[in-house]
């Protein structure tokens, strides 16, 4: 029962074979004309949008621009090694989601009362960090091995186990 109502949200046909060049285009824009970093905030609801809607991680799967990004940047340098074990475990994803979580909460706090021009940039600041940590790591290990630990991609999956666990009660 669940399967199917599962089966029944539609998935789209996968963008990633382009989309890194939305991260491109943003940044670039956004380095230019700050405000514009807001559509960063993008990045971060649609995922959680997607997730709500029932589909998943179709946006990890199937969309996302950073994960386009370093699967096409780091996986031209990167060096392949294993990644640590601590990676994998829940602890450490929801310490790390703490962090940036709490970073960004932050930030936003910080920035608002200051106009768009500056929480455009906070913003962009933000992205492009954590954009640089996910194309390290991926050129250090596999080229998208923060998707492991990606704070997106472990909000969106406790999502989808939530709403699992919601249709099968
Ligand atoms: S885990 Fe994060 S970086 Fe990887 S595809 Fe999902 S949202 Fe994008």
């Amino acid at each position: 029962m669940e399967s199917s109502h599962r089966k029944k949200k539609i998935w789209i046909k996968s963008i990633q074979g382009w989309s890194w060049l939305i991260t491109v285009v943003w940044m670039t824009i956004a380095n230019i004309w700050k405000p514009f970093g807001l559509f960063g905030l993008a990045c971060m609801f649609t995922p959680i949008a997607i997730a709500l809607s029932g589909r998943g991680k179709m946006h990890c799967a199937r969309v996302c621009p950073r994960g386009s990004f370093i699967g096409l940047f780091a996986g031209k340098i990167s060096l392949g090694l294993k990644k640590p074990a601590v990676m994998n475990s829940r602890w450490f994803r929801w310490l790390l989601w703490s962090m940036m979580m709490g970073t960004f909460a932050v930030l936003i706090v910080w920035a608002v009362p200051k106009g768009v021009y500056t929480l455009g940039n906070a913003i962009l600041i933000f992205m492009e960090i954590a954009t640089g940590l996910a194309l390290l790591v991926g050129m250090i290990f596999k080229p998208r091995t923060w998707c492991t630990v990606c704070p997106m991609g472990f909000t969106t999956g406790n999502l989808r186990s939530l709403l699992e666990k919601r249709v099968k009660h």
